[in-house]
């Protein structure tokens, strides 16, 4: 019997694409050039959780500062380190993660070096970072997007905010739920998941806010369900 097309799913690819369109002329081009190298890229993400991008960077900083080296950082007292990684939230917590991560990583490579992430078929790669302590599937998809240009796509609170609002995915889904739903929206074009991952979080970050949106800025009213929900003239 011939299968009927499944409109639903068209029509939501067809509006996440015209909310990448409309993203891509406000917010612009964003090339996926590597800002970091992978370690650095893993470790920091680590210590962004519920963590400003100044506070981790300070973090990081002063880890470098005060241990010099990953296998010293491995093989520091827990509290030292939870002490120079203050800055971030949560420092207690993310101390150990990032001893047992570096143990893990140096104990099968050889060295604290994910380089082999760039050639490991996709699913592998994401089921071997999301098995480290403290790695979930965004710092997954953002080392490997951002780090190796694998076709992944890191949902962070921005992006699931304002893609909830949009209606791309519904609004009982968490961010970790939305990661593989948002991904089957695009095309598994590493430039073109950088170029929404980036210009969503700004938009979430200026525009689209938490608490109240400035839905008076925003090109995305005609295609976003909040909008029509609480702001649509009746
Ligand atoms: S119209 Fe308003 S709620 Fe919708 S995406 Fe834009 S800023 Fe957010």
């Amino acid at each position: 019997m011939e299968q009927l097309p499944n409109t639903a799913a068209h029509s939501l690819e067809a509006k996440a694409w015209e909310m990448y369109e409309r993203l891509l002329a406000l917010h612009g081009h964003q090339p996926n050039i590597p800002r970091r190298e992978p370690m650095h890229e893993l470790i920091s993400t680590i210590l962004s959780h519920r963590t400003t991008g100044h506070n981790e960077d300070l973090a990081y900083e002063r880890m470098l500062q005060r241990f010099g080296s990953w296998e010293a950082i491995r093989d520091a007292p827990v509290d030292e380190l939870a002490a120079a990684i203050a800055p971030a939230n949560y420092a207690e917590q993310k101390a150990p993660r990032i001893k047992e991560v570096l143990r893990r990583i140096i104990a099968e490579q050889g060295a604290a070096n994910v380089d082999f992430l760039r050639d490991m078929p996709l699913d592998q790669a994401m089921a071997w970072l999301t098995a480290l302590p403290g790695v979930g599937p965004k710092t997954a998809s953002l080392v490997l997007l951002f780090c190796f240009a694998r076709p992944v796509l890191p949902v962070d609170t921005h992006v699931h905010r304002v893609s909830q609002r949009v209606g791309l995915i519904g609004p009982k889904v968490d961010a970790t739920a939305a990661h593989p739903l948002l991904l089957a929206l695009f095309p598994a074009d590493p430039q073109v998941l950088y170029n929404f991952h980036i210009n969503t979080l700004r938009h979430g970050q200026r525009i689209c806010v938490w608490g109240t949106p400035r839905c008076q800025q925003c090109p995305l009213p005609t295609i976003c369900n909040w909008y029509q929900a609480n702001r649509a003239p009746r």
